[in-house]
C-alpha cells in the first residue's frame, strides 16, 4: 500500500457505491453487465492500471489491480469475474507477447472499456487437459482460418477482443498458439446462447464457434507459433492470484454482514451473536480471512518483485477459494432461513464462490501441479 493507491482506492469505492451498486440487480437480470459500467471503470483507471501510460494504463504495479479486484469483489461482485478476465488476463497476454503495433491497436481501447475482453481456452471435450485443444489456426496464404469450438467463455456475448488457444501445428502443447480475434465483422465467427449458471448471473459466459474465421498473421501472440502452453503457464500465477485475492474479499465481506445480521436479528430474547456457536463460528472465520489476507498480500509482494512461482500461487487459488466456499455456506447457515433468499447478498455469495473451485484451474489440478514440487 501506498498513499497513492490508498487515494486511487478512495475514490474508486466510492464510484463503485454511487455509480455501478445500485445496477446489480438489473445486470443479474439481463444476465450482463451494461458497456456502460465498463466506460465507467475505464475512466476511473481501474482497467488496466498496471498497463504501462503509453498504451493508455496508469503505469502502475500488479498492487493497483489487486485493490481494484478487491474493491470491485467487495462492493460490486456482479463485476468481478469479468474485470478478472479483461484486466490482469487478457491485457497482461497483450502486453506481454503482443507486437508493438498489437498493444498500441488493443490496449488503449481496453483501458477505457472501448474494447472488452475474453480469453477462450476452454472447449466442449477439452478443459482440465489444456494440451487437447482441438481448434485450429491454420496458415492459409497470408491469413490464420480459425475453426473450432470453445464454451464457457466469460465475456463471451461482449467480447471485442478474443485470445483464442488454437492448434497451429502438431499434437501437444507444443503444437498450441494463442492467437487474437478482433470479434467486430469477423466473418465465421459467432457467438452461442448466454449459458445458464447457478451463479454469477451478472457474468456472461458463452459458447464461440469459429467457421473459417481469417484473421491477419500478425494476430499470432509471439514471435513464432507454437508458445502458446508456454505464455498460458507464464502467465498462470497473475491469474490464479487474482482469483485468490477475490476469494479474500468475499470472505471478508461474508465475515462482515453476517456479523450485522447476527447483532440485529433476535432469538430466544438475545441477539444471534450472543449465541457462543454463532460469535465461535464467525470468530473461526474471520481468522481464515486474516490468514488467507497475510498469504495473499504476500503472494502479491511476490508477484510486484517478479518472482512469485507456479505452485505458490496455485496454493493461493486452491486454498483461498476452499476458505470461500467453506466460509459463504457456513455464513449462510448462520442467517437461517434469511440465508437462501436472493434478496441476502449471502445467499448470492453462496452460490456465486462455488465457481471459484473450478475455474482458473480446478482445485484438483492446483494440487496437481502442487505436488509435483513434493
Ligand atoms: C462460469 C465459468 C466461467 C469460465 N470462464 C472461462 C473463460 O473465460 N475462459 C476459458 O477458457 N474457460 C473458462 N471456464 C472454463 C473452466 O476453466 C473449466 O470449466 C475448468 O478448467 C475445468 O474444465 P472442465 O469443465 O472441462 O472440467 P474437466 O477438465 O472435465 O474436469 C472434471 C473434473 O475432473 C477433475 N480432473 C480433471 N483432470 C484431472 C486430473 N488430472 N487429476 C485430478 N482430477 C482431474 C477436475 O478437477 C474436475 O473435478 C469457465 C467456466 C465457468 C463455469
Amino acid at each position: 500500500m501506498t498513499e497513492e493507491l490508498d487515494t486511487f482506492r478512495d475514490q474508486f469505492r466510492k464510484f463503485l457505491a454511487k455509480d455501478l451498486a445500485p445496477h446489480g440487480g438489473k445486470w443479474r437480470d439481463q444476465k450482463m453487465v451494461d458497456r456502460s459500467a465498463w466506460r465507467g471503470l475505464g475512466e476511473m483507471g481501474a482497467l488496466l492500471p498496471s498497463i504501462p501510460e503509453q498504451y493508455g494504463g496508469l503505469g502502475a504495479t500488479f498492487a493497483y489491480d489487486a485493490a481494484v479486484l478487491e474493491d470491485v469483489e467487495s462492493v460490486v461482485p456482479e463485476l468481478t469475474t469479468g474485470v478478472s478476465v479483461h484486466s490482469p488476463i487478457v491485457a497482461h497476454y497483450i502486453l506481454a507477447y503482443g507486437s508493438e503495433e498489437q498493444k498500441k491497436r488493443w490496449l488503449p481501447k481496453m483501458a477505457t472499456g472501448e474494447m472488452i475482453g475474453a480469453i477462450a481456452m476452454t472447449e466442449p471435450g477439452t478443459g482440465s487437459d489444456l494440451q487437447s485443444v482441438k481448434t485450429t489456426a491454420r496458415k492459409q496464404g497470408n491469413s490464420y482460418v480459425i475453426n473450432g469450438q470453445k464454451t464457457f467463455i466469460t465475456n463471451g456475448q461482449l467480447a471485442d477482443l478474443v485470445i483464442v488457444v488454437a492448434r497451429t501445428g502438431g499434437p501437444g502443447g507444443k503444437g498450441l498458439s494463442l492467437i487474437a480475434v478482433e470479434t467486430a465483422g469477423a466473418e465465421g465467427y459467432r457467438r452461442g446462447r448466454n449459458l445458464d449458471k447457478i451463479g454469477l448471473h451478472a457474468s456472461d459466459t458463452s459458447e464461440l464457434f469459429f467457421d473459417n474465421v481469417t484473421v491477419p498473421p500478425e494476430n499470432l501472440l509471439g514471435d513464432e507459433e507454437g508458445q502458446g502452453f508456454v505464455q498460458l503457464m507464464q502467465q498462470l500465477p497473475q491469474e490464479r492470484l487474482s482469483l485468490a485475492i477475490g476469494a479474500v474479499a468475499s470472505m471478508e465481506r461474508a465475515v462482515k454482514i453476517t456479523a450485522e445480521y447476527a447483532k440485529e436479528r433476535k432469538a430466544f430474547g438475545k441477539s444471534l451473536l450472543e449465541f457462543q456457536n454463532t460469535a465461535f463460528k464467525l470468530a473461526e472465520r474471520k481468522t481464515e480471512a486474516m490468514i488467507a489476507r497475510v498469504f495473499v498480500d504476500w503472494c502479491v509482494e511476490r508477484l510486484v518483485a517478479g518472482d512469485l512461482d507456479t505452485v505458490t500461487a496455485s496454493m493461493a487459488k486452491w486454498w483461498c477459494s476452499q476458505k470461500q466456499v467453506e466460509t459463504a455456506d457456513e455464513c449462510l447457515q448462520l442467517h437461517g432461513g434469511y440465508g437462501y433468499m436472493e434478496e441476502y447478498p449471502i445467499a448470492r455469495m453462496f452460490v456465486d464462490s462455488r465457481i471459484q473451485k473450478i475455474y482458473g484451474g480446478t482445485n484438483e489440478i492446483m494440487k496437481l501441479l502442487i505436488s509435483r514440487s513434493l
